[in-house]
Parts: C-alpha cells; structure tokens; sequence
C-alpha cells in the first residue's frame, strides 16, 4: 500500500501512463497527476499532502507553498526555476532542485543553429526561393560576413555557455565571455578571453545570453546596454525573455544597432501579439523583415532530453523520500 503521496503537475504532453515515473518512484508512492496549463498557478490546497511535487512550468507563490503540510521538496522538471518562489519554500524549509543537464547540447546546439541562421542569411534565402519559382539569387540576404575570425561573447558561462564556447570554436570564432561568478582560471583551462561586460559589448560580433533570470539579469539587456555593443552586432537569446527588454532591441535594431536577433524566449509566452518587435515582424514592416527569428522556447526539446528530465527528476524525488539530501538544490544556502 502506498504511504507516500507525489503531486507531479504536469503539461499534459508527455506520457500519459507516467511509465518512467511510476516505476522510478516505486509500488509506496501514490503518484498523483495534476493537469496544468503551461504557466498555470499551483493550487496549495491540492498538495497539501503531498510529500514531494514535481512541476513542470507551474507558477508556484509563497501563498501556495505555505500551506504544504509535508512537503520535503519541490523538483521543477527543467533548468530555469523562476517561476517557483524559492525563498519561501527556503523559508518553510524545503528544498527546491532542478534537473540542470537534461538538455545542456540541445540548447547549445539552437543556440549555434539561430546564430548560424542569422549570420548567414538562412531567412531572407528561405524566403527568396519559396517566394518566386525563377528565382535563385545568392545575394539575396544582402551583405553577409565571414564567421572565421569574428568575436562571440557569452553572458554567462555555465553549462549551456560553455556548450556554445566549445561549439563555437570549431567555427574558428575568437570566444569571449562575461560571468563573474566563474572561479579564476576557468578561461585558462577553456581557452577563452574572460572579459568585464562593457569590454565584451565593445568586441563582440556575435552576443549570446545564457544567465538565470534573476533580480538581476532581469533586464539586463536593456537601452544602456544596447548603447555599448559594437554596431552591426548579432543577438541571440536561449536564456529567459525578462533578460532581455523587447522594447530596447526593437528601438536597436530599427537604427541598425543590431543587424539581427534570434530569439527562443520571450518576455511573455506566448508573445503578446501587441509588442512591437512581434507586431513589425508578423505584419511584415521593411524594416525587421529577415532580422528577426523567433522559435517556441524550443531549445531544450529532444525525445532524449525528455525521457533524461523524467529521469532525473524522479530519482531525485526517490532520494528524498529515502532520506538522502536532495540533489540540485537552488534554494538552500
Ligand atoms: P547555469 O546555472 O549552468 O549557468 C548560468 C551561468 O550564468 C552561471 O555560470 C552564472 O554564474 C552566470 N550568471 C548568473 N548571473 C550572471 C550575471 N549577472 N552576469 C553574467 N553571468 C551570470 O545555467 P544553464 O543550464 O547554463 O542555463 C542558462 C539559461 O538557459 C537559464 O536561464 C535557463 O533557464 C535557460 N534555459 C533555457 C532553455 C530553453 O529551452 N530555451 C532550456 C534550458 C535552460
């Protein structure tokens, strides 16, 4: 008979038997499947109970997480847990993990794949050839650069950052970052310049954002911010939306500031259709056209990367319910 209670609250798309999860959690756990909508809101009535929660992109506020009764932690499935009020659960003392490696190449990999297709004109060729049958013109996307050679700068040099350093390396890109919460001599034994922001922003081709949202990252990638990069610059975001200030880059890339910005997050998702960077690029204003890309937060997905997320996250739960400490703890000193 089951004598421990789990709360997975879960989006709806992935197996709907829980195979992975059942036979990780084992015949004492009553795995209970709660359906929420992406970004819904954790009711804190229905998992009073629970000894563990397991959540995919659920908001979970301190109102919420003060009426758990026994909860011994809170598993987001996935990296980014800004939407789980960590320092209230700290608070209450229970531990918040996330499953950080599930999906580190996946999001390099986007990460190359946007920035490769930005640079070397992927949508306005795409477009080009779909658009008219006798045409087939390699000068369609206008001026293109050799990549060989040019500087990337990485924000943020964890996992997923320095994925993209090792990718980008091969493309013979001179790779600086900037993370100053890196210990000394990591640039050393990866190769890379280590640089302070405003010197980065003055050298770099290419930018790509790999830090947590946090109070503060979120709009770090703003108007002062844009004001320091090298003109003509390329952007690409595979962090948070709230990094990043749609309002700055639509306003850089219209006095060509910033030649072109691939983005898989945004500040709100879906987009609010109103913002005007998406409103210019969905209607087809001349002045975006080709110098947006934007994908569904989609970096993370592969079929792997899913069953690893489930995994993890479950052993995880298992552990705690054993009696070992929790693994990936985001909260707790
Ligand atoms: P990580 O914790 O391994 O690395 C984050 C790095 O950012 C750390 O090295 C940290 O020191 C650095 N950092 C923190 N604040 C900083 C600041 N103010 N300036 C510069 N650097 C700072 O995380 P990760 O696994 O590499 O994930 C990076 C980002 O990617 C997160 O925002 C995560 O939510 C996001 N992510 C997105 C997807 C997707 O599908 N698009 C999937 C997974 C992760």
């Amino acid at each position: 008979m089951p004598d421990k209670s789990v709360v997975y609250i879960s989006p709806g798309h992935m197996d709907p038997e829980y195979t992975l999860e059942k036979a990780g959690l084992g015949p004492d756990v009553d795995l209970r499947v709660m359906q929420s909508p992406e970004r819904g809101y954790m009711d804190g009535a229905s998992t009073r109970e629970a000894d563990a929660i397991m959540t995919w992109r659920t908001r979970i506020d301190a109102k919420a997480i003060d009426q758990l009764e026994r909860c011994k932690l809170i598993v987001r499935l996935g990296v980014g847990y800004d939407f789980v009020d960590i320092e209230a659960a700290a608070r209450k003392g229970i531990p918040v993990a996330n499953v950080p490696d599930y999906c580190t190449n996946e999001v390099a990999d986007h990460t190359m794949a946007l920035l490769l297709s930005i640079t070397r004109g992927l949508p306005a060729y795409v477009d080009s050839v779909k658009q008219a049958t006798n045409r087939w013109e390699w000068s369609a996307a206008g001026r293109l650069f050799r990549m060989t050679g040019k500087t990337l700068g990485i924000i943020g040099l964890g996992r997923i950052g320095t994925a993209v350093a090792l990718r980008a390396k091969a493309f013979g890109v001179d790779v600086a970052f900037y993370d100053p919460y890196i210990r000394d001599g990591m640039e050393r034994s990866l190769g890379l310049r280590r640089l302070e922001l405003d010197e980065l922003l003055a050298q770099a081709d290419y930018l790509t954002l790999h830090t947590p949202l946090t109070d503060l990252t979120r709009g770090m990638v703003n108007s002062d911010f844009l004001a320091k990069i090298k003109h003509g610059a390329y952007i690409v975001n595979t962090s948070r939306g709230g990094v990043l200030d749609a309002h700055a880059l639509e306003i850089a890339l219209r006095e060509g500031r910033v030649a072109a910005a691939a983005l898989d997050v945004m500040p709100t998702e879906p987009p609010d259709p109103e913002l005007g960077l998406v409103k210019a690029w969905r209607t087809g204003e001349e002045w975006i056209k080709h110098r947006l890309m934007v994908t569904p937060h989609s970096a993370f997905y592969s079929e792997e990367g899913e069953v690893d997320m489930r995994v993890k996250a479950t052993k995880c739960v298992r552990e705690v319910l054993d009696g070992l400490p929790a693994r990936n703890v985001v909260n707790m000193g």
